[in-house]
């Protein structure tokens, strides 16, 4: 999935369909998220960090000028 613009440094911040290739998306459904971007939680029992893809579009993107601003007004 290449939405973002080839003419523009987007450093890695990038909109991705979390759900692309599983049952969810078989049936339609799009979960668009960063595809840098997570929020890292760390279990100690585990020894593991979890990270959780923030949703599209994220700070950085919006910052960076990569998604429109009435799309990140949303
Ligand atoms: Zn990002």
């Amino acid at each position: 999935m290449s939405t973002a613009p080839l003419t523009r440094e987007t450093f890695g911040h990038e909109p991705i369909d979390e759900y692309e290739g599983t049952p969810e998306g078989d049936k339609g459904a799009t979960h668009i998220v960063c595809a840098r971007c997570a929020w890292w939680t760390r279990w100690p029992d585990v020894g593991l960090y979890i990270g959780v893809h923030v949703p599209w579009p994220c700070t950085s993107a919006i910052v960076l000028g990569l998604v429109p601003r009435e799309e990140a007004a949303q």
